[in-house]
């Protein structure tokens, strides 16, 4: 059985064709400027050469008719006809309060996915586009949207609801949902495999890609994550603040002139590790520069470490105590000495890091030592495969 992945961007579209019989990626590529001059379609397959096409693609529509094209070509492609694909999964980044599992879609579906537009105005509306996109290209062909926001909806009222007015939880559905949703039960729940845990173990998941967030779970189930209403609260990221004293925002707004729309722009775009360090977004950068002596990219990477390791410390606490703690994403699994300088911090829980274990990269192992209290992962993220698993277990049922 294959399962077809797409991730869509407001201007661009991801995807992976997955064989479900051993879980391979068959094919996966990109369309980039989408609606913008210059549209691409980047496609590869393992064993084969690259294929790329340039031809306008004025809107997700067009985008995806390439992808069929891409993966039944002749000469590049993978299968004969799209009869071969079982079902479409889509990484859906919002679904409000109302999804607390992936489903598959119906007019219902696609009606609250709209409905979140306002909380994920940069991805619903291109989430719905790519949706609808696969239901004109392969009509009847089941699609099955995977929230970002399903595995946060497993928190409890004391950790997902913020002390303002209750009103606005009632009326607006102001709550924290938390991203990365994907990632983290993908992470939390191969952790227990991998690692040999306990069914119900407690597992800490950092996600330290150019977005960031901490999550707590027991047993695969959300118990607190870092993100909130949208994915600006929490640890430090590239270009996002994390946690902020909200008076700030007025007091900038104040001095610099600027309207909260301006300021939440500068708090999503011009803050993090690029705020603080004035270098870059890209972490590889930023250390550098703080290996050459620059004071502020330095302090930008200690404060960092020092909020991951504050969020750590909360959710050991939120739950009496932690088995595991994974390290994933960009940053996660490249950077071995952040993992080092961060897992300093932990030796009131008896971690300990074998330096051996942790010389490597994007690859999964333990690397705390056998006589760590803590079992201290290098977990790879594969939200692809996350959702295609979703996909296929809810329409082969
Ligand atoms: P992601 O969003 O998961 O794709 O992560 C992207 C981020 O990972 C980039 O912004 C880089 O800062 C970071 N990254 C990738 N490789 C390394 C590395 N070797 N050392 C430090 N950071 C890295």
């Amino acid at each position: 059985m294959k399962i077809l992945v797409i991730n869509c961007g407001s201007s661009s579209l991801k995807y992976q064709l997955i064989d479900m019989e051993n879980e391979s990626v068959l094919a996966k590529g990109l369309c980039e400027r989408i609606g913008i001059n210059g549209s691409m379609l980047t496609h590869k397959a393992p064993g084969k050469d690259n294929y790329v096409v340039e031809k306008d693609m004025p809107t997700h529509k067009e985008a995806i008719e390439l992808v069929m094209a891409a993966l039944t070509d002749a000469k590049y492609g993978v299968i004969k006809s799209t009869d071969e694909i079982t079902a479409v999964g889509h990484r859906v980044l919002h679904g409000g309060n109302t999804y607390t599992e992936s489903i598959v879609v119906n007019p219902d579906v696609k009606k609250v996915i709209r409905e979140c537009f306002d909380l994920g105005p940069l991805h619903n509306p291109a989430n719905l586009m790519g949706i609808e996109a696969c239901e004109a290209a392969m009509p009847g062909k089941p699609n099955v949207a995977v929230f970002d926001t399903s595995f946060g909806m497993g928190m409890e009222e004391k950790a997902y609801l913020y002390a303002i007015p209750y009103e606005y939880y009632e009326k607006y559905k102001v709550r924290r949902y938390g991203f990365h949703g994907t990632s983290h039960m993908f992470v939390s729940r191969e952790a227990i495999k991998f690692g040999n845990l306990k069914k119900d173990a407690k597992v800490i998941v950092c996600h330290l890609g150019n977005g960031a967030s901490v999550s707590a779970s027991i047993g695969g189930k959300c118990v607190d994550t870092s993100m909130g209403l949208a994915p600006l609260e929490g640890i430090i990221m590239g270009t996002r603040s994390g946690d902020v004293d909200p008076t700030i925002l007025q007091f900038i707004c104040n001095h610099e002139k600027i309207d909260v729309n301006q300021m939440l722009n500068i708090l999503n775009k011009k803050s993090g590790i690029l705020g603080m360090s004035g270098v870059s977004s890209d972490f590889r950068d930023v250390g550098k520069a703080a290996a050459e002596g620059n004071k502020r990219a330095q302090v930008g990477l200690d404060a960092y470490d020092y909020r991951i390791a504050k969020y750590i410390g909360a959710y050991t606490a939120a739950m009496n105590g932690v088995d595991a703690i994974c390290f994933t994403a960009g940053v996660g699994e490249n950077d071995k000495d952040c993992r080092k300088r961060i897992c300093a911090y932990l030796g009131y829980l008896g971690v300990k890091i074998d330096d051996e274990r942790n010389n490597i990269r994007g690859e999964e192992r333990v690397i705390s030592t056998d006589d760590s209290k803590v079992k201290v992962m290098l977990i790879p993220t594969n939200e692809e495969l996350a959702i295609a698993r979703e996909t296929l277990a809810l329409t082969t049922k």
